[in-house]
């Protein structure tokens, strides 16, 4: 049985080019997880092959003011020039009905998560090594080089910012490091804090401690 019925925000996070992406795919193709995507809207054209409502929602700047000012975002950021942000409302009732809510968003995003949502799950995402990050954006084929280039350097400066988060993950193969995320989901359930509540009301008799399904 789990003590803790609330589900987590797990934020995966770190620089552009680690593999955030096809963990988190990764992540979904797992039998019987409890995952749910928060799908990110963005003003940044669509690439070949991505679909609107899937990879993001893309909506042009003026739309994404509009909603920023309307405060719909627990987050967003800008990022090589494009607005990204997390819708607020979907996380939320996600949250209630117990399900693990993935996000996938860049350091800036997270840091601001971190503020707004202290009891969500920090994951920086790293390369095995520097190389293979910078082959990775340099061969992704989708980015002019000017946006490659800056990728790069944001990559840079964010590698300093790994110990404002609660773990590091190497993505040194995308599968492990899918398995290491859901350790720490569960290990996280576990922790006192998320926990102590329910077991003082099975302890104090007003719950029934049902086995494990
Ligand atoms: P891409 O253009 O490669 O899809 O995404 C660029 C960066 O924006 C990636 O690091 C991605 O994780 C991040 N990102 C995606 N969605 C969000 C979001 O909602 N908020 C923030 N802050 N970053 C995001």
């Amino acid at each position: 049985m789990k003590l803790n019925e609330r589900g987590l925000l797990v934020v995966i996070s770190g620089p552009s080019g680690v593999g955030k992406g096809t963990i988190r795919e990764a992540l979904f193709e797992l039998p019987d997880n409890n995952f749910c995507y928060s799908v990110s809207m963005t003003t940044r054209k669509p690439r070949e092959g991505e679909v609107d409502g899937e990879d993001y929602y893309f909506v042009s700047r003026e739309e994404f003011e509009r909603r920023i000012d309307e405060n719909q975002f627990l987050e967003y950021a800008e990022f090589v020039g494009q607005y990204y942000g997390t819708p607020r409302d979907y996380i939320e009732r996600k949250l209630n009905e117990g399900k693990e809510v993935i996000i996938e968003i860049e350091v800036q995003g997270a840091l601001k998560v971190r503020e707004r949502m202290p009891e969500a799950v920090f994951v920086f995402i790293v390369p095995p090594s520097r190389d293979v990050l910078f082959e990775r954006l340099m061969n992704r084929g989708t980015e002019m080089t000017n946006d490659i280039k800056k990728r790069i350097e944001k990559a840079e400066r964010e590698f300093h910012l790994a110990y404002k988060y609660d773990y590091i993950v190497v993505n040194d193969d995308v599968y492990n490091a899918a398995d290491r995320i859901v350790a720490i989901i569960r290990a996280e359930h576990a922790r006192t804090e998320r926990s102590i509540h329910k077991y003082y009301e099975i302890m104090e008799g007003k719950e029934d401690v049902e086995e494990e399904s």
